[in-house]
């Protein structure tokens, strides 16, 4: 049977780096993923510049492919629009996933596209994990699995409880033929009648593209965006969509646990999403990152145990986890407030407001909102403080 130090299951953002920290620490590491190539899942593709840092590589056409430069967002009512800074790209997801894929092969790193992984057993210290190469069936022997299978994690629904895991439910078409007033900015529109619970975003690709999407609590988001669409004939009423996708974004925050004795848990498969925004592949760049270079030197040393593994949960928190779970009580609180006060929040924040309330709030920043509105300016910091 074949063996290895380090097996990672899946090839998304959190498994590409996890393969190839692991590969660069001088473990046999071997990524195992499901599809012909990396990046079949839907996703809107925005990211911030720091990203492409984190991630080591150098923004190129190849996969950057629009360059953006702020966001405008719009309240319920679309009256009043808030710039928010920040620089960042729309990707071409599966190419920058090809080319970190590749970057982890050329460390040492094995890529096994097409392999679906169905269990995973520990025994004696080690694990070993079964599945199908297409309709074959394979077993691979590893020292330690880093599960980085997004929502439905195998690893996770064996070996981890999750609790308090929540997704909302994401959906998105890649439209062409588009007319955005502005190519460089994002759009996001926010409001409990438009999108309960969640926002639509237009994420401009370039050359008359978008992925147009939406996220919502609970059911009826393709209904939901086809009317936002069609109440906004400017930007779509010559559009075409291309193709339609959808996919869960977890929103309810990191899980407790997701290290133990030889396995990890990296991105989405242990919640570590920004909950107000559903922004997941920084963080899972991260996690990935972290949780390879932690099991490579762990199989290298010859220990899998949870106190060596959990060095990499111990850096993650470091980075993201205070962030995650302010994110989280900001999106809480936000669910809470009618259309109306959404309206006048959005009128008086201006958009570094927004941005820090995106990663927990800051009351003293809010000013203007205290000065005219201070009965709502109250119920905002309470909700944000106490939630
Ligand atoms: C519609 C939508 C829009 C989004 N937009 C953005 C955005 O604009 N910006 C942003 O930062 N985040 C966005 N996100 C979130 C982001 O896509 C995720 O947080 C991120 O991709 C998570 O990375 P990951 O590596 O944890 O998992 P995933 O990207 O989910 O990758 C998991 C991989 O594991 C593979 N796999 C799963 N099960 C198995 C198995 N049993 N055997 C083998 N392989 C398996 C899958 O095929 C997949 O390749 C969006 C999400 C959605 C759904």
């Amino acid at each position: 049977m074949e063996t290895c130090d380090v097996a990672i299951i899946g090839a998304g953002p959190a498994g590409v780096m996890a393969a190839w920290t692991a590969a660069r620490e001088g473990a046999r590491a071997v990524l195992l993923e499901r599809e012909a190539h990396p990046g079949r899942k839907p996703c809107a593709e925005g990211i911030l510049s720091e990203v492409l840092e984190d991630a080591e590589v150098s923004p190129s056409p190849e996969f950057a492919i629009n360059h953006i430069s702020g966001a405008v967002l719009y309240g319920p009512d679309e009256k009043k629009r808030v710039n928010v800074g920040g620089e960042g790209y729309i990707l071409d997801k599966p190419a920058l996933l090809n080319v970190l894929a590749e970057r982890a092969r050329d460390a040492g790193a094995m890529l096994e596209y097409g392999r679906t992984v169905e269990n995973v057993v520990r025994e004696d210290g080690h694990v070993l994990i079964n599945g199908k190469d297409g309709s074959e069936p394979f077993s691979l022997g590893a020292r330690i699995v880093i599960g980085c299978d997004g929502t439905g994690s195998i690893l996770a629904r064996q070996f981890f409880q999750r609790k308090r895991y929540q997704v909302i439910a994401a959906f998105q078409y890649a439209m062409t033929n588009c007319r955005l007033e502005d190519e460089s900015k994002l759009e996001i529109f926010i409001g409990h009648n438009k999108a309960p619970a969640g926002y639509v975003w237009i994420f401009p690709k370039g050359n008359r593209t978008a992925n147009v999407g939406i996220g919502v609590k609970g059911s009826g988001a393709k209904q939901l965006l086809d009317r936002f669409i069609q109440e906004h004939p400017a930007a779509f009423g010559e559009a075409a969509i291309e193709r339609s996708q959808a996919a869960p974004v977890p929103v309810g925050g990191e899980v407790d646990d997701y290290v133990s004795e030889n396995m990890m848990l990296c991105g989405d498969a242990a919640g570590q999403v920004i909950p107000l925004t559903g922004a997941g592949i920084h963080t899972s760049l991260v996690a990935g990152k972290l949780a390879g270079e932690e099991a490579g030197k762990a199989a290298k040393e010859g220990d899998t145990s949870l106190r060596r593994l959990s060095a990499y949960k111990d850096r993650f928190e470091t980075l993201w986890g205070e962030k995650i779970r302010n994110s989280l009580k900001a999106l809480e609180s936000f669910e809470r407030f009618s259309d109306d006060e959404l309206n006048v929040i959005t009128e008086y924040l201006d958009g570094q407001d927004l941005v820090e309330m995106a990663h927990g709030f800051s009351p003293s920043r809010a000013v203007s909102l205290l000065v005219k509105h201070p009965i709502l300016a109250i119920k905002v910091a309470h909700q944000l403080l106490s939630s």
